[in-house]
């Protein structure tokens, strides 16, 4: 069927292709997704069943990137599509394995899936309030509860965002709004801008300084101490050095915790010197903000409550699914004047606040409707999820410390703090050039057999395991069946 128009403003004859009825049919086929997801849903189950179990032994099934490829090439030509989903979870990495324990991913509750599958269905995109009404609505209250939880007032004010890189960016965009002189948004900068982080801190917050055009000489990375938490007596020093250069520091950057080696800098120091400079205080608490919840570990976050700007990312320590990320301003003034084009937020008398106007103060113009995932654990589980998730996760990371702690064939790089524990094979009379080459080899061995799933890390030069205990099905059983498999693995290298 051809439909012959006339286009009014150039005169031309336009020909419309309509969908055919049979392929408009087939895609939206009520019936058809029913079946299909009614299938998707058994499959995965029957998925969450066989790992959280261990009825499948491997977390995953390494392959390399060209064989992947290969794989894909000739499942697209030959393939049945029936096979599609099973063929993605037989190729994927298994969070929900109590064996994984690597990255710093969850293994998301599938409620928390199943409210991203709604948000991808309704695909209303939040740039405005009217697509998007509930979970704009949701994410006032959701926000509100996260700061009410940090400590904070009624005036501060949040957001939900694609991510912890894109949140502390836009923490780092309204702190140079309110803390330096100059309208750099409007008017560019014509003074050298500065921030401090931490020798330690997330990579993001280096790229988010840079986006910002402060370049390699405007991020002043303060060295660690021994356990890599920021060496606050340091601060002064690296402040008035960028100073004496001619940079303006407007901010201060504190890792709860640092992603490498999961430790937490000391937030109450750092918010001291930068109330003594008038200086914003933000928190990449995109790991382990959540410990906000923990009656135990609450502790890690002292100083929390003083800080300008908090990231706390969902999808680590809360249970949800990839991207759920929530960025809360202690002053919610701030929230509002990132991205405008005023300084100020202010309210005349008869206007009320348009927080219902997110994508104002977001990164992204349309998002996803994550605020639903954070609203419905809140509601079928109350906050205690969250606190007995981060609490067994904590002590699991202590535990496995301590094993590790006690070994001589295994060293630490730190005590762990967190969920996040570094490690390697050790062995006396050995050079560290031919360990960093065994502790390499063990992981790749580990990889390519998937029992386990860990990662690595250069600490100080050094090559070190890497796990984050992810997964509340971890047992401390499992952590010491993976130690004798590492120092297996390390002595027949060494032999070998
Ligand atoms: C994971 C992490 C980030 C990055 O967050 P994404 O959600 O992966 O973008 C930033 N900072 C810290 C401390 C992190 O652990």
């Amino acid at each position: 069927m051809k439909i012959i128009s006339k286009d009014p403003l150039n005169n031309k004859v336009n020909t419309i292709h309509p969908m055919t009825p049979e392929l408009l049919k087939e895609v939206y086929s009520p019936e058809k997704f029913r079946q299909q997801g009614h299938d998707l849903i058994d499959l995965l189950a029957n998925h969450l069943d066989a790992t959280v179990h261990q009825k499948n032994d491997q977390v995953i099934k390494w392959n390399l990137p060209d064989d992947e490829k290969n794989f894909w090439i000739e499942f697209q030509e030959k393939g049945n599509i029936k096979d599609f989903f099973p063929e993605i979870l037989k190729h994927t990495t298994h969070v929900h394995h109590p064996k994984y324990v690597g990255h710093q991913v969850c293994a998301p509750a599938p409620q928390a899936a199943l409210a991203g599958l709604v948000s991808s269905f309704l695909n209303n995109g939040m740039a405005v309030y009217e697509m998007g009404m509930a979970p704009t609505a949701i994410e006032r209250i959701v926000t509100d509860l996260l700061a009410k939880k940090l400590g904070f007032k009624e005036e501060s004010r949040g957001i939900l965002t694609s991510g912890g890189t894109l949140a502390n960016l836009t923490a780092l965009l309204a702190a140079r709004k309110a803390k330096v002189a100059q309208d750099v948004w409007n008017e560019g900068s014509s003074k050298k801008l500065g921030v401090m982080v931490s020798a330690e801190a997330h990579y993001c917050v280096d790229r988010a300084a840079r986006i910002m055009g402060l370049g390699t000489a405007g991020i002043i990375k303060v060295p660690v101490n021994s356990d890599f938490s920021i060496d606050t007596t340091l601060l002064e020093k690296y402040y008035k050095d960028a100073q004496n250069q001619g940079i303006d520091i407007f901010a201060l950057v504190g890792s709860a915790p640092s992603t490498a080696t999961g430790i937490y800098d000391d937030l109450t120091a750092l918010s001291s010197f930068c109330i003594e400079k008038d200086i914003w205080f933000h928190v990449d608490g995109a790991h382990g903000g959540a410990a906000i919840f923990s009656e135990k570990y609450k502790h890690t976050v002292k100083g929390i409550d003083k800080a300008d700007s908090v990231v706390i990312d969902g999808h680590k320590m809360m249970l949800m699914s990839a991207i759920t990320t929530a960025l809360i301003f202690r002053e919610g003034q701030y929230s509002h004047t990132t991205f405008s084009q005023h300084a100020d937020y202010l309210l005349q008398d008869s206007e009320e606040e348009d927080w219902y106007n997110l994508a104002k103060r977001t990164f992204e113009c349309t998002k996803t409707m994550m605020s639903l995932q954070w609203f419905l654990l809140l509601k079928l589980y109350g906050e205690a999820v969250f606190d007995q998730n981060v609490t067994t996760l904590y002590d699991l990371g202590q535990a496995f410390g301590a094993l590790i702690g006690k070994d001589p064939k295994l060293q630490l790089a730190t005590t762990p703090m967190s969920n996040i524990v570094c490690f390697r094979f050790v062995e006396a009379g050995v050079s560290n050039e031919i360990l960093d080459k065994i502790n390499q080899k063990i992981r790749t061995e580990l990889l390519e057999e998937g029992t386990f799933y860990i990662v690595q890390t250069k600490i100080r030069g050094v090559h070190f395991l890497r796990t984050t205990i992810m997964n509340p099905f971890t047992t401390p059983a499992a952590l010491e069946e993976l130690l004798t498999l590492i120092k297996q693995k390390g002595v027949a290298l060494i032999t070998a």
